[in-house]
C-alpha cells in the first residue's frame, strides 16, 4: 500500500465512489478508497435504484439532476453499462393540498432546470393502464426520471476512478484516525497506514463509528426500510411480450409507497409510520450484504392502499421482501461538506437517497475540497446544520420521523414535533401561556406566533383529508387545542400575523430570539483578525455595532454577523441561531496561530428579548436609569443598562424596522426581566410577537437572509449588500475576487417586487419570474407585508431588469403574477422609526 495519498475516502458504497470519481475527475488522481469488505456491500446493494428527482431542497435538487445527467454517460466512459432505465416518474395527487405541493415544487424545479410535466388523471391511465384514477385529481411526471442498477453504477464509477489513477482498497477495514502535527491525516487500517491531507468518511451505516474515532458525533442513525418484489403479472408481461414501454415508477405520495415494474412483476416501497431505527451504534463488525426479518404487518395499510390503487399488485404472490437500513438524519437529507472543529476532513453521509444523490454529493464535495468551496449553495446539507443538541435519543426520535414523513405534504411552515420541546428559554412558559405556538430551530424552542385566547381550529377546519399519511396540521402536546394548519395559501395564522405586525408597528411588542448564535471575539489581535475577515469597517469606538459579512474566497455570501464593541479588546458576534455551528466553525478554522486572537461561545450563556414599537423607549425607561434618548443612544449603538435589578447588553438595533433594542441578557435573568417588560409595557399595550411577523415585517425592509438571498453563489455585491462592504478599508477575505467578479459582469441584482393580484397565496421564495416567456430570475422570499398592505417579494433578477418600474411576472402556486419592480425597503426607505426621533 501506498504510505501517502492526496485524499483517502472511507467507504466503498455508491456514494464513497462517487466521491473517489469526482476527485480523480478534478485531478487528485492521487486519492485512495478503503472498502471494508467487497464494493457495494453496505445499503447500495440492495437499493431498489430509483432515481427521484423530486425535492423541495434547492442544492438537493442541483445534486439530484447533476447525478441523472451523468450517469447514462458513464458507459461511454468506462464501458459498462449501469442499468439506466429512464422510464419517468409519476407522483399522484389525491388532495388539494398536494397538488399545490406539487405546484410550489415545479417552481423550484423550473428554476434550476428540471423538467416536470403536470398530467390529468387520464393522461395518467394512458401511461398506467393498471392504475385506477377515478379518484385522483391530477399527477406530475418527471421525464427524466428512472432507475439505475446500483452496484452497476457503483463499479461504473470505480472504473472511472481507476482510469484517472486512483486507487481502491477492498477488503481493508479503517481502524483509526489521527491527526498529525503537520495537520495531515494519518489514517490507520488492518493492511497498513497511509499519511494523507483530507479524510472524506462515507461509511454509511457506520458514519457514527468512524465519527468517533476522530471525536465527532455524527447525527446519522439508520432506520429500516423494506420494499417488496411480486412474482410476475400476465397484464405485465403481456405488454412486455407486445413491446410496450415500461409504465415507469408510480408514487402515490397520499398512501406513502412507490411501486415499480421489476422482472415481470411489480416493486413496492412504502415509508411506513412505526418503522424502527437500527444499528444505532452502528453495525456488527463483520456486516455485509445485510438484510433484516421482514416485517409485513407494518407495511400492510400501505399494501392495501397499493391494492386499491393498482389491483394487479394484490393478484400475484410475494417473492421476497427486502428489509435493509436506510441512513437518516433529522431533516431527511444527507451530511455533505466539512466536519465541524477538524481541518480537512470531510463528511457524505446520511443518504436515504444515496443511489441519486451519490454523483452530485460527489461532484459537489470534491469541488469544495479541491477547490475550497462547492460551486452551488450547500447550506441545505452542510453537516453544520445540526448542533451538539443532535445527540443519540435526538436522533432515534427524529431519524424515524424523518422516516415517516418522506412522502407526508412538506408545507412551507411545517414544524415536526419529534424530540420537542427540547431547548426551552426560560420565558417559554410565559410565551406558551400568552398563546405562542412554537417552532424550532437548531433544537430551540421559538415562537412562530401568538394564538388568542381560547382559539382552536374548528372541526371542519379539522378535518382530515382522506388521504393514508397526510397530515395538515401538527400534532399537540396532551391536552392542547390544535391551532395551526399549515397550508401552502395563507395560513390560518395569517390574520394574527398581520395582527402582530400592526401591533408591534403602532404600540410595542416582545420577541423571544435567545436562539441567537452569540460569540465572544477578544484578544489583542482581535480587531485586525476581525477586519482582515469581514466586509465591513470593525466598529472603531466601544459601543458601536455594525452589521457585516463573511464572504467566501471568491467572492459569495458565508455569514452575517452583528458585531458590537464592547471593549477596546473584546467584540460580542451575534448571527443566525441556525447557523451557529456553520457560522463558528469557520471563525474557529479561521483563528491565527499565534494566540491572539480567543473565541467563547456564549449562545447559552445569554437569552435575548427584543423590545420593538413607537412605544419600546417608554417601556425601557420604565426599567432603566440610562439615558436611552437618541443622542445618548443612538441606532446602531450598544451598552450595558440595567433592567430593573438585572442587567443587560442593550444592542438599539432589530430585524423588523422599528424603534427597540435587542436586550442581551444573562440567561438566568429572563424571566425576570421579561416580567418586568410586560409589567412595564402593559400601560403601553405590550404584546408578544413572533418570527412569522418578523419575516413579513423584514420583508418591507428589504433585508436579507444568508440561505435565501444570500448565498456563496451570488456575490455580495449582486445581492444588494453594497453598503457592507467595505471596499475602500484594505484586504478582506473575498475582496479581491468580489472585484474580479464585477469587472467579469454580474448575472444577478437582488430587487423588491410588489406581486399584483394575488387573492389567497403570496409568493415564499424559489418562484420562477418570467420576462414574457424568458425566465428571468428567483424569488428568494416572499409573503405579505402588513405595514404596507402589499404582497412582496425579494428576488434575484437579471441585472439589467432591477430599475424600479420593471415589470414581470412571478408564477406562485402555478398561476402568473404581474410583478413590479418596487424601491428597496418599501416601508420607511429613510430609517426614520430606527434611527427614532
Ligand atoms: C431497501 C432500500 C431501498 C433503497 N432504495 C433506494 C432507491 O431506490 N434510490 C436511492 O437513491 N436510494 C435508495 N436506498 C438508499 C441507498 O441504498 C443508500 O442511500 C446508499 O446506498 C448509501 O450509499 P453509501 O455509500 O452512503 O453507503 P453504503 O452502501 O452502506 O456504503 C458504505 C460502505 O462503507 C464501508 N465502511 C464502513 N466503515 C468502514 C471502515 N471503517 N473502513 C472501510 N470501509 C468502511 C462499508 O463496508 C460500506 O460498504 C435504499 C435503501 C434501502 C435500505
Amino acid at each position: 500500500m501506498q504510505s501517502h495519498a492526496r485524499a483517502v475516502v472511507i467507504g466503498g458504497g455508491v456514494v464513497g465512489v462517487g466521491t473517489l470519481y469526482h476527485l480523480a475527475k478534478l485531478g487528485w488522481t492521487d486519492s485512495v478508497l478503503f472498502e471494508r469488505k467487497e464494493l457495494t456491500s453496505g445499503s447500495t446493494w440492495h437499493a431498489a435504484g430509483l432515481l427521484p428527482l423530486f425535492n423541495m431542497s434547492y442544492s438537493v435538487g442541483q445534486m439530484h439532476k447533476y447525478s441523472v445527467g451523468l450517469y447514462p454517460s458513464l458507459e461511454a466512459e468506462t464501458g459498462l453499462n449501469v442499468g439506466f432505465s429512464r422510464v419517468t416518474n409519476i407522483r399522484l395527487a389525491r388532495t388539494a393540498d398536494r397538488m399545490d405541493e406539487y405546484r410550489y415544487y415545479a417552481g423550484v424545479a423550473e428554476t434550476i432546470g428540471v423538467k416536470v410535466d403536470f398530467l390529468t388523471p387520464e393522461q395518467v391511465k394512458a401511461i398506467w393502464p393498471l392504475c385506477k384514477v377515478d379518484d385522483l385529481i391530477g399527477a406530475i411526471q418527471h421525464p427524466d426520471d428512472g432507475y439505475i442498477q446500483p452496484a452497476d453504477l457503483t463499479q461504473a464509477l470505480a472504473r472511472g476512478a481507476r482510469a484517472r489513477g486512483a486507487t481502491i482498497h477492498r477488503n481493508t477495514t479503517v481502524t483509526g484516525i489521527t491527526q498529525l502535527p503537520s495537520g495531515e491525516w494519518r489514517v490507520e487500517t488492518d493492511r497498513g497506514a497511509i499519511v494523507c491531507e483530507h479524510v472524506v468518511s462515507a461509511s454509511g451505516n457506520f458514519a457514527r463509528r468512524t465519527g468517533a474515532m476522530v471525536g465527532l458525533d455524527v447525527p446519522v442513525i439508520p432506520v429500516e426500510h423494506q420494499y417488496i418484489v411480486t412474482e410476475a403479472h400476465p397484464a405485465i408481461q403481456a405488454r412486455k411480450a407486445a413491446g410496450l414501454p415500461e409504465m415507469g415508477v408510480l408514487r402515490e405520495s397520499d398512501a406513502g409507497y412507490y411501486m415499480r415494474e421489476e422482472a415481470g412483476g411489480l416493486l413496492l416501497g412504502p415509508y411506513e409510520k412505526g418503522a424502527p431505527v437500527c444499528y444505532v451504534d452502528g453495525p456488527d463488525p463483520q456486516s455485509e450484504y445485510e438484510l433484516f426479518q421482514e416485517e409485513l404487518d407494518r407495511l400492510a395499510p400501505h399494501i392495501e392502499a397499493a391494492m386499491i390503487r393498482v389491483p394487479a399488485f394484490g393478484e400475484v404472490g410475494v417473492k421476497k421482501v427486502y428489509n435493509g437500513a436506510i441512513a437518516y438524519t433529522p431533516d431527511g437529507n444527507p451530511i455533505v461538506g466539512p466536519a465541524w472543529g477538524l481541518k480537512n476532513f470531510w463528511l457524505n453521509e446520511g443518504h436515504s437517497f444515496g443511489v441519486t444523490a451519490s454523483g452530485g454529493a460527489g461532484w459537489q464535495l470534491a469541488h469544495w475540497i479541491v477547490e475550497g468551496e462547492p460551486t452551488i449553495d450547500m447550506l441545505g446539507v452542510d453537516p453544520r446544520r445540526f448542533g451538539a443538541y443532535a445527540s443519540r435519543g435526538y436522533l432515534r426520535a427524529k431519524n424515524e420521523e424523518a422516516y415517516a414523513k418522506v412522502f407526508t405534504v412538506h408545507y412551507p411552515d411545517e414544524e415536526r414535533t419529534a424530540a420537542r420541546p427540547l431547548r426551552r428559554t426560560p420565558c417559554y412558559d410565559r410565551m406558551k401561556a400568552l398563546g405562542a405556538v412554537f417552532g424550532s430551530v437548531f433544537g430551540w424552542e421559538r415562537p412562530n406566533w401568538f394564538a388568542p385566547p381560547g382559539y382552536a381550529l374548528s372541526e371542519t377546519d379539522l378535518a382530515k383529508a382522506d388521504v393514508l399519511l397526510n397530515e395538515n396540521h401538527p400534532e399537540p402536546e396532551a391536552g392542547e387545542p390544535i391551532r395551526e394548519k399549515w397550508s401552502f395559501r395563507r395560513p390560518n395564522s395569517f390574520e394574527f400575523v398581520g395582527a402582530e405586525c400592526r401591533h408591534v408597528h403602532e404600540h410595542v411588542g416582545l420577541q423571544d430570539m435567545s436562539a441567537f448564535a452569540k460569540l465572544e471575539v477578544s484578544g489583542r489581535g482581535a480587531e485586525a483578525w476581525l477586519d482582515a475577515l469581514f466586509t465591513n469597517r470593525i466598529p472603531r469606538q466601544v459601543g458601536k455595532v455594525s452589521l457585516t459579512y463573511l464572504l467566501t474566497a471568491k467572492g459569495g455570501v458565508r455569514a452575517e454577523f452583528t458585531v458590537y464593541r464592547e471593549g477596546p479588546e473584546l467584540f460580542y458576534l451575534v448571527s443566525a441561531g441556525a447557523l451557529e455551528r456553520h457560522d463558528h466553525d469557520y471563525l474557529q478554522k479561521a483563528l491565527p496561530a499565534d494566540g491572539s486572537v480567543q473565541l467563547r461561545p456564549v449562545t447559552t450563556q445569554y437569552g435575548v428579548l427584543v423590545l420593538a414599537g413607537p412605544r419600546s423607549r417608554d417601556v425601557l425607561s420604565r426599567l432603566t436609569d440610562a439615558d436611552l434618548g437618541d443622542a445618548a443612544f443612538p441606532w446602531l449603538t450598544g451598552k450595558t443598562i440595567d433592567v430593573g435589578a438585572a442587567y443587560a447588553k442593550a444592542l438599539r438595533v432589530n430585524f423588523i424596522g422599528e424603534l427597540g433594542w435587542e436586550l442581551h441578557h444573562p440567561i438566568e435573568m429572563q424571566t425576570y426581566i421579561f416580567d418586568q417588560a410586560m409589567a412595564a409595557g402593559a400601560a403601553f399595550d405590550i404584546k408578544p410577537f413572533g418570527i412569522r411577523a418578523m419575516d413579513s415585517l423584514r420583508l418591507e425592509k428589504s433585508y436579507k437572509l444568508v440561505g435565501r438571498e444570500l448565498s456563496i453563489e451570488y456575490a455580495a455585491l449582486e445581492s444588494g449588500l453594497g453598503r457592507f462592504v467595505a471596499l475602500k478599508k484594505g484586504d478582506f477575505l473575498g475582496r479581491d475576487a468580489l472585484l474580479a467578479w464585477r469587472e467579469a459582469g454580474f448575472a444577478n441584482q437582488a430587487a423588491t417586487l410588489e406581486v399584483h393580484g394575488v387573492r389567497d397565496a403570496d409568493a415564499r421564495g424559489s418562484e420562477p419570474i418570467y420576462l414574457g416567456e424568458e425566465l428571468v430570475g428567483r424569488a428568494t422570499s416572499g409573503g405579505y407585508g402588513w405595514r404596507i398592505g402589499k404582497s412582496l417579494a425579494l428576488a434575484m433578477l437579471r441585472p439589467d431588469l432591477t430599475q424600479v418600474g420593471t415589470e414581470l411576472e412571478i408564477v406562485v402556486l402555478g398561476e402568473r403574477f404581474r410583478a413590479t419592480v418596487i424601491p428597496d425597503s418599501p416601508f420607511d426607505p429613510d430609517n426614520l422609526a430606527l434611527k427614532g426621533s
